[in-house]
């Protein structure tokens, strides 16, 4: 049985198999991944913001009884 099974990985943006060496498949998938981490970050550090700005809120209301 001769199992072609190499050693690959998958791009990281679109899943295709990719070299084990390689983790996209091309410069713009690199690229493309990377716009889209940023903007994951972002929105994660919007929500941190939001929940901080909630807590914030939450204390100076809660404190003024
Ligand atoms: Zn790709």
């Amino acid at each position: 049985m001769g199992d072609k099974l190499l050693q690959h990985k998958h791009c990281r943006n679109c899943g295709k198999a990719v070299n084990i060496d390689d983790p996209y498949c091309n410069d713009r998938c690199k690229d493309e991944h990377h716009a889209m981490l940023k903007r994951k970050r972002n929105q994660l550090y919007m929500l941190m913001a939001l929940a901080m700005g909630l807590m914030l809120v939450t204390l100076l209301l809660g404190g003024g009884g």
